[in-house]
Formats: C-alpha cells, structure tokens, sequence
C-alpha cells in the first residue's frame, strides 16, 4: 500500500469465516457490491467465503463494514479480514461457481426458522397461499436435510422433488430471495402433508389436514406432527385429559413437558420473559427457553415446577396452526417413548403412534440428520444452552489448537461426541443416555454419518476414563491411539475450549457423577488444571451412596446416608416426616452396608442435593435424571441470605448443614426457607474454596462446569459472587455444562495430550 500508484483503484482480498454457507450469503456480497458499483467476484471456500473487489481503500473499509452491519440474518460471521493483492481487471461482478470441496469442509448450516418475508409468501404468493414448506436462502430446514457437501439440493433430500419453473426461475436469479435456496418448494412442486387417523382412515387434502389436525386438538386430542428433526407429540396444554394421556402413552410421569405458544404475547402473559429471553424465544434457533411461570400451569403440564419449557412456533406449519384455530398454546413434545430417541421416519411415526394418537400427521421429505429441540436458560443475562440440538448444532466451535483426526466420544447420559476438523471442533447434537439401546444405534449412525459429511477420518480417539462408559468401550472398535480424560477435567476444559482459554485456571466441576482418578465416584472438584493437566485440591466430603446406582431413582437412599453420617444410629429418632415415612427395615440393611463399608463413596454434588431434597420431602422417589435436586431448586425462596455452616478441612464437610436442616425441619421452618439456606450454604463453600485455592497461587481466572451449574439460583449467586471478588468468571454458554459438553473438553485436552506426545 505504500508508494504511489496511477490506478484509482487497486484490488483487495475480503476473507469472511463463520457460518457463511448456505444462508444466502454470495448474493448479498453480489447486491451489496453492485450496489457500491464495485466490479470483483465472490466465491465459497472450505472454510467461508472469499470475495476480489476493485477499489480504493477508504470503499473497501465501507465494504467490510456493510458486511458485518447488514448480513444475512442466518448467517454468523466470525471474522472479516481484507488484504491488497496485486491487481487484478475485473469487469461487473461475478459469483463464481463453488469448487468441489476437499477434506477441509466448512459449517454446515443448523435449520432455521421460518423467516417474516416468507410467512408474507404464504399470504400473497399464488403458488404458496398457506404452503408450509416455505422457505428462502434465509430460513427453512438445513442440517436436518443434509446428506453431503457441498450443500446442493442433489446432496440433500430435497432431491426427490423436481422444481417446477417458477421455483427454479426464483433459484437461478441472483436478486431473488430464493436464488440458490436449495430447499425451494412451492405448492405446485414440493413437499406435502400426509394425515393418518386412528381409525385407519387418510386425509391428503392440505386444506382439510390443517382443519382436522386443530379440530382434533381443540377437543383433547393428541396429534403427532412431524418437525425439522424428528416427530413430536402435540395437544392443548390447558387441556388436562389431553396432557394426562399423552404423559400416560409416553410414559413419562413426572418431568415437564414443553409448551409451544401461540406467539409472544400471549406467552407473556403465563410466564417471565425478560429482555434476553425474548431475544433467545425470537431468535431463529427458536429453542424451549426455560421461563419463570407466571400463571400456574396444570400440573400435568410442568410437574409441578416453578419453570415452564416455553418456545414460538418455528415451521410454517405452526403458525398455520394457531392462526386457523382458538388455542393459546399447545404442549410440543419429542415424539418417543420413554427415553428412546424423537422419531424420525414415517413408518416408525404411524406404527407407533397411529394407534395411541387421535392422528400422525406426516410429509414426504425425508428427515436424514435427527435433532431434538434445543433448550436454553438465561441465567445472568446470558443464555446458556442446556441441550444443544435444533438450531445450533452442528456449528463448530473455533479452537486454538489443532484437533485434526481427533474423535471425542463424549459421557454416557445426556452425550454427544466431538470430532475435530483442523481447528474447529464439531459437537454433535444431542444423543441421549446410551444405555438405551436405540440410542446407542443412534449414536453409532451419527457418528457414521459425521464420518462422511464432514470428510472426516479418526487419527486418535479420546475418551473418559470410566472402563464401563459404553462410550468408553466404543474406542475398541478403533484400532487407534486412545487418549483417556478425566471427567471432570473435560468438563472444565470443554468450557475453556469455548473461551480460547490455554493457561492454568481454577475449575469448579459439580455435577453427579464422574469417574475418579482415586476409584471413587467425583463430582464436586475444585481442579488447578491447564489445557493437559489438572491437580485435585478440593472437593466436597465423600459420602456412602448405598445402593450404587440405584441411588439415583431413589433420593431418599442419600437422605439416609447423610443422616446416618451426621447423627449416626439414633438418627431413626429424629421426627420429621422423612423419617416417619421412611422403611425402617431396609433403612437398616442401608446402615449395615454402610457399616462394612461397602458402599461406594460419591462426592457427587448432585448427590448431596438429592440428599437434601429427600431429608426436605421434596423428592423422596425420582422419575428422571436430576429431578430431586431440580425439585429442591424450584422450592426455594428468593431473598433469604441466611446459611449453614460446612467445614472446610482435607475436603469439605457440609455435617453442620444437615445438622442445620434437620433442626430447621424439626422447628418447622418452610422447606423453601430451608431450600435456600443450604443452596446459600453450598454457594459459600464454593466461593470461599475458590478464593482460597485461587489466591494463594495468583489465579483470576475462574471456570465454572458440570451439570450442577444447570441450577439458576446456585450459578447465579456463584459467579455474581466471585466477580465482586475480583475474579474473571468463565462459565458455559452456547456449549452445555452437563455431559452433553464433555466430548468438547475431551477433544482438547487430547490434543493438548497428543501435543505433547503423551498417550
Ligand atoms: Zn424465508
Ligand atoms: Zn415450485
Ligand atoms: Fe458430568
């Protein structure tokens, strides 16, 4: 750029990476450059896109700044570099046509939802009045549909359907919103519904499909309806027959079920929504945002929570729905049956469901890559993604080191794998518990379909150390170096990965349960630790978990080993109600058992919450993951600053708390009041061990990981805390902080491992 040059103009290189492909973003280089009249060309690369222009410099910095203001709304720009080149003529400008894509592939668009230009469309488009198949370079389904890259209608399962000329003028004209939308449809050439009804009958006139489908609802029906990613179980939520039965005919009793309201006022009006979460319901990820409810729900609803799973309508379908019909709001949840997998074929959807649902309603295009909805809460201000699927996956997160041919193959509940693509780190959607044998298939197919999407060929193979995870025992099919990560050690990586954080941090991992160096089961850890390495210097006291596993069905086990270790024999005497209820036989074999010490020893921090919300009544018996201490969570009262002592020693005994607890409950203090003097009592714990561990070895840095952190009150109190002391807070945002996050943390610490050339 320096010395003098007779040109007016010279010709500089503009580099845009992030999630740039497949959400129209060559035609908007096009418009916005013609409109600028620069003359160059755009064209897609492995790894974004790349655009030529011809002008001066003080046009190209207006160039780069109206790419960054005014992108497509679907697109995600990480970064926007532009360089001099030597100069090149160009005449008008030009969308060159995508070179085959080599091993380095680039994002893979998550689906999107239903965009404003398009729901217009239906209201006015001849060939799309009330279509639900709708869709534009800006929205509409992308990874749910993708079988190859480059993403090209013929690569996706759009290919079965031959665009009529309309479709196809709109898709070969660059100034059209739909040029290059490879899932453009319209009425007269694309997908259909298809409704199946119970009584064996079928219904393929779209008009009446619609009709039938809310006549149904409207009176205590139960529709499955097939989404983006996979079926879904559909009735009235404030119909509580319709909502009993449908908890019934999945068999689940007591976790919440997610709503789908009609739009965002009448959402507003039954439940919380602040700034943040508004923006998170409206964005087009459209995930269930967990809301603070406002008006109770029926209980067969939420169960009981103080939350509802809450989200807006996403495909065209939905909001065809609640325009045509007089509901408010209608529970949406994954169409499975018990804790298989959501659906996704429409054999399967009809077998299943055709009997014990009023109706299925199908269409013909073929879900290749399941998802489930995705769900996020804000917590601080900020939302945190809890399960990542629909929306966000498969966007990879950018990392600092090179995990090339790493496969990470993730926990055994709630898991997703990780595989690594040069310095980008590809999270999988969310699998599910493993130990359920469709699941299990499920999880061996994706990885398959990974495999070839993403061109991607395992060199190494990280997994956790538990020797019994199915995950674990998965690398054996490799014939390939494994790397093994300590659990908790890829909790806290897994968020550092998302940070770029490559130094010695204070990591605070809590969750359930987790796989120790010591043989006994962690969970509450309080690691010094670094990309490779971690040194364990706190933790919360071990307790007895006597029945294994089983301890996590069943709470009210925990409530007895705390009791039995804070007041040894006599605690059968204490009255509060737990005890009254309690089965003092097998209360007896649980002592026993304890006495020989053959009970496995947890610091699980999830452990002791399901301890206390048995102790408390809260929840004495479990019927899904996490729902004693989610129960203890939802009782609490805000505003009580009081706590319990613990004791800080070797490890961290909370024996004062549940002394505290017991006499609170034997004095008759509310539960809530309780609730919240323990969490107080645990966030001090937390606090004053990372103050303490951090201080005397010059750390600011504070990472916060593992499934305990899912808790609002616990997670919010914590890192407000640690910032008012100084400390820089670290926690998990767009990448889960349960299992669902570990695969991430495991890719890295391999390549940190594999660096370093140690196996
Ligand atoms: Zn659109
Ligand atoms: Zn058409
Ligand atoms: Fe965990």
């Amino acid at each position: 750029m320096s010395g003098k040059n007779n040109n007016r103009y010279k010709t500089f290189r503009v580099e845009v990476k992030g999630l740039v492909q497949g959400v129209g973003f060559r035609p908007f280089i096009y418009r916005l450059a013609s409109g600028l009249g620069l003359s160059g060309s755009v064209e897609n690369r492995n790894d974004g896109v790349s655009v030529l222009v011809n002008c001066d410099e003080r046009q190209v910095e207006q160039f780069v700044r109206c790419i960054r203001e005014s992108a497509p709304p679907a697109s995600n720009i990480e970064s926007v570099a532009f360089e001099e080149v030597p100069l090149l003529e160009m005449q008008g400008f030009q969308i060159v046509k995508s070179r085959s894509v080599s091993d380095t592939v680039t994002d893979v668009s998550p689906d999107i939802a239903v965009c404003d230009d398009c729901l217009g469309d239906m209201k006015t488009q001849s060939n799309r009045i009330d279509y639900p198949f709708v869709n534009c370079t800006n929205c509409g389904p992308r990874f749910t549909i993708i079988k190859d890259l480059p993403y090209d209608r013929e690569k996706t399962t759009m290919r079965d359907f031959r665009m009529c000329s309309s479709c196809r003028g709109e898709y070969d004209d660059i100034t059209d919103r739909r040029f290059h939308a490879q899932p453009v449809a319209c009425a007269d050439c694309g997908p259909r519904y298809h409704l199946h009804l119970s009584d064996g009958s079928e219904i393929s006139d779209q008009r009446r499909i619609l009709e039938t489908a809310i006549r149904l609802m409207e009176n205590r029906g139960i529709v499955a309806i097939k989404g983006l990613g996979g079926y879904f179980l559909a009735c009235d939520a404030f119909s509580r027959e319709a909502v009993a039965r449908l908890r019934k005919l999945k068999a689940r009793e007591g976790k919440p079920l997610a709503v789908m309201f009609s739009g965002i006022s009448t959402l507003s009006r039954y439940a919380h929504a602040g700034e943040q979460e508004k923006k998170s319901l409206l964005s087009l990820k459209r995930p269930i945002v967990l809301l603070g409810e406002k008006a109770p729900f029926p209980y067969q609803v939420n169960a009981g929570f103080d939350t509802i799973g809450a989200m807006l309508p996403y495909m065209p379908f939905h909001y065809l729905m609640f325009e045509n019909s007089r509901l408010e709001a209608i529970v949406m949840t994954s169409g499975n049956i018990s804790d298989e997998p959501i659906i996704t074929t429409n054999s399967k959807a009809v077998e299943t469901f055709g009997k014990i649902c009023d109706a299925v309603l199908t269409y013909n295009r073929e879900i290749y890559n399941r998802t489930d909805d995705s769900v996020v809460r804000v917590i601080n201000g900020k939302e945190r993604v809890f399960r990542r699927s629909r929306g966000y996956a498969p966007v990879p997160v950018n990392v600092s080191s090179n995990v090339e041919g790493l496969l990470a193959t993730g926990g055994e509940l709630s898991n997703c794998f990780c595989i690594g693509k040069g310095s980008q780190a590809i999270l999988s959607q969310h699998i599910g518990d493993l130990k359920n044998i469709e699941t299990w298939e499920y999880y061996t197919e994706t990885i398959e379909k990974y495999k070839k999407l993403f061109r991607f060929k395992p060199s190494h193979v990280v997994t956790d150390m538990h020797p019994d995870y199915l995950s674990t025992r998965y690398s054996d099919n490799f014939d390939l170096p494994v790397f093994r990560v300590q659990h908790h050690h890829a909790h806290i990586a897994s968020s550092m990965a998302c940070h770029g954080l490559d130094e010695t941090v204070t990591g605070v991992a809590m969750d359930g349960t987790g796989y120790g160096d010591d043989g006994n089961i962690w969970g509450s850890e309080f690691l010094v630790c670094d990309l490779e390495d971690y040194r364990r210097v706190s933790h919360f006291e071990y307790m007895p978990m006597p029945g294994g596993d089983r301890v996590a069905g069943e709470p009210w086990r925990m409530g007895v080993s705390l009791l039995y270790k804070t007041f040894g024999k006599d605690f059968t005497s204490i009255d509060i109600p737990f005890i009254r209820n309690l089965d003092k036989e097998k209360a007896d074999i649980l002592c026993r058992a304890m006495d020989e010490g053959i009970t496995p020893l947890s610091a699980g921090a999830g452990r002791l919450f399901d301890g206390v919300s048995a102790l408390t009544g809260l929840c004495v018996e479990s019927s899904f993951h996490a729902e004693a201490p989610m129960r203890l969570e939802s009782a609490l009262k805000k505003g009580v600053s009081k706590s319990y002592k613990y004791i800080t020693g070797e490890s961290i005994s909370f024996t004062p708390a549940i002394e505290g607890i017991v006499k609170d409950l034997t004095s008759g203090v509310p539960v809530s009041v309780i609730s919240a003097r323990f969490h107080n009592t645990v966030i001090d714990a937390v606090v004053n061990t990372v103050s303490l561990i951090s201080r005397s070895r010059g750390i600011k840095k504070v990472v916060l990981s593992g499934g305990t952190f899912q808790n609002a009150y616990l997670t919010e109190n914590i890192e407000k805390r640690l910032k008012g002391e100084g400390f820089r807070i670290f926690p998990h945002l767009d990448v889960p902080a349960n299992d669902g996050g570990i695969a991430l943390g495991q890719l890295i610490v391999g390549a940190e491992k594999r660096r370093r050339g140690k196996q």
